[in-house]
């Protein structure tokens, strides 16, 4: 028999013997693991295993993680196990079926961080005490590197922590194991959520300020087939609104959007993915026209800027505020300017072109991916050509690219292959940020808009009274002046404030 299958049957039968002298199965695993030598690679598994356990796994989904330990028959058994409530009969056949090669324990990941899970039992007091430093440590690094969340997952049973910074995902400091499960404990303490919970999703909420800024953030926690995973959702309170002269338009673009903002009604539509900055745009536009002399309203899902002197209403769908509902209420306030969050129905989209109808800006955003698109996707949605020929202003189709970092930009050639799928003219220069501190090494330091403006024209109109398809509509578009994604992109790209990259990335 070989040494593996003889250490992994010992374990099991000692594990059955606690288990059977009804010591809990954490405590049976804590004392049986520290009699596995510390090079074994068992050992390592063991711990992982106790870790997926400790953050909400059952032992079968916490054995499943390891297949090359744990064949499928060592899982049905300890599955059997744990419905009947007799786990240390199941643990005895798992032994004997080592031992007798029934079973056999292959290749195992080696060590390691995982080896000081068994190290002198850390007190549990102790445990949440260093949670709750690195909970904060952690935070208080995010917030610094300006980043929008933190994310707290599991992989092969251990966390992983990331964060976003400028739409990218990176890397953090991960706590060590023995109080993984105290920070996913103390995230939720924060949160105001049930502990115990484990098995549904749970939303909290942490006020926080962290070097002197007001922090609001939004907390998550999914139970997770690798166990239970949490997000953090990092708002500022005092965000700082760009005028839209420093929202990223090129002049001519600038000079279109300025100018439907002053028609006395009609449609603007902001377009993009989750992400793009939309609704962002939306409030820079509510800013724009936000005087004394003009009454505006809004109705959110959430509230996600709060604007001095703007009626802003947050649906509340559990007390039957609805969308429609909160529209409506809010067009009886006669307002010149009506800000709707986002369009995602027809009742939504006909009580907006009623109002632009009507004589109202009404100003609101559509999850499209470009601008002629989003037109399309009104008429998909079920309105009528006529009303939209009509009522529509104009679409601005939105993506946001990371800005190359001013301290470390440098000039390179990039390879042909991405010029060419950048469709770049010849001679021109291209720029990157070599990474530096300011940037956290990552050669970039905050995010640019590029655009996409549709507006409507009489060549628009005859498109959408004839052939309304979406080539022909892109087509009469670009005829008439309209700046594609890439093509506003790569003028980005040409003057050094962005990469080839990020464009490529974002718009081809
Ligand atoms: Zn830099």
């Amino acid at each position: 028999m070989n040494e593996a299958n003889k250490t992994t049957a010992l374990f099991w039968r000692k594990m059955g013997v606690m288990i059977d002298a009804s010591l809990p199965l954490m405590k049976a695993l804590a004392t049986v693991v520290k009699e596995i030598p510390e090079r074994d690679p068992l050992r390592n598994v063991i711990c992982g295993v106790a870790a997926a356990i400790e953050s909400g796994s059952t032992l079968k989904e916490a054995l499943a993680r390891y297949p090359e330990a744990f064949p499928p028959t060592v899982l049905a058994l300890a599955e059997v196990g744990e419905m009947t409530g007799a786990i240390e009969q199941s643990m005895f056949k798992i032994a004997d079926g080592y031992d007798n090669g029934t079973f056999s324990a292959g290749e195992m990941p080696g060590q390691g961080t995982c080896a000081q899970y068994a190290a002198p039992a850390a007190d549990a007091a102790e445990n949440d005490d260093t949670a709750v430093k690195y909970v904060k440590m952690v935070i208080g690094e995010a917030v610094k590197s300006r980043a929008s969340d933190i994310h707290f997952e599991w992989v092969n049973g251990n966390m992983r922590v990331r964060r976003r910074i400028d739409g990218v995902l990176h890397g953090m400091e991960a706590p060590p194991v023995p109080i993984q499960a105290s920070v996913i404990r103390r995230l939720k303490i924060m949160g105001a959520m049930n502990v115990a919970e484990r098995r549904v999703p749970q939303d909290g909420r942490i006020q926080l300020n962290v070097s002197g800024a007001d922090l609001d953030c939004r907390v998550s926690a999914v139970p997770c087939v690798t166990g239970e995973s949490i997000s953090i959702r990092i708002l500022n309170k005092q965000p700082v609104l760009p005028g839209l002269d420093r929202a990223g338009f090129s002049p001519e673009n600038l000079e279109k959007i300025a100018g439907w903002l002053k028609q006395p009604g009609g449609m603007i539509v902001t377009a993009g993915p989750a992400g793009s900055g939309k609704t962002t745009l939306l409030y820079t536009c509510l800013k724009e026209l936000n005087s004394d002399g003009v009454k505006i309203v809004t109705v959110e899902d959430p509230v996600e800027y709060v604007i001095a002197g703007v009626n802003q209403v947050a649906v509340r769908q559990e007390l039957g505020l609805t969308f429609p509902g909160a529209l409506q209420g809010m067009l009886r306030q006669d307002p010149d300017v009506f800000m709707i969050g986002e369009m995602r129905d027809m009742d939504t989209l006909s009580i907006g072109v009623n109002a632009a109808l009507t004589g109202r800006l009404v100003l609101t955003s559509l999850y499209a991916n470009e601008a002629p698109a989003a037109v399309m996707r009104m008429i998909e949605m079920g309105l009528d050509p006529f009303f939209v020929s009509s009522a529509l202003l104009g679409v601005c189709a939105q993506r946001l690219v990371r800005r190359i970092c001013p301290e470390c930009r440098e000039e390179y050639k990039p390879e042909p292959r991405l010029v060419e799928l950048a469709k770049a003219g010849p001679g021109m220069k291209f720029f990157r940020g070599k990474g530096c501190p300011a940037c956290n090494q990552t050669g970039y330091l905050g995010r640019i808009a590029i655009h996409e403006m549709l507006g409507i024209n009489d060549r628009i109109r005859s498109v959408l009274a004839h052939d309304c398809d979406l080539a022909a509509l892109r087509k009469a578009a670009r005829d008439t002046g309209m700046m594609t994604l890439r093509e506003d992109g790569l003028a980005k790209v040409k003057q050094g404030i962005t990469t080839i990259d990020e464009l490529l990335r974002i718009a081809v």
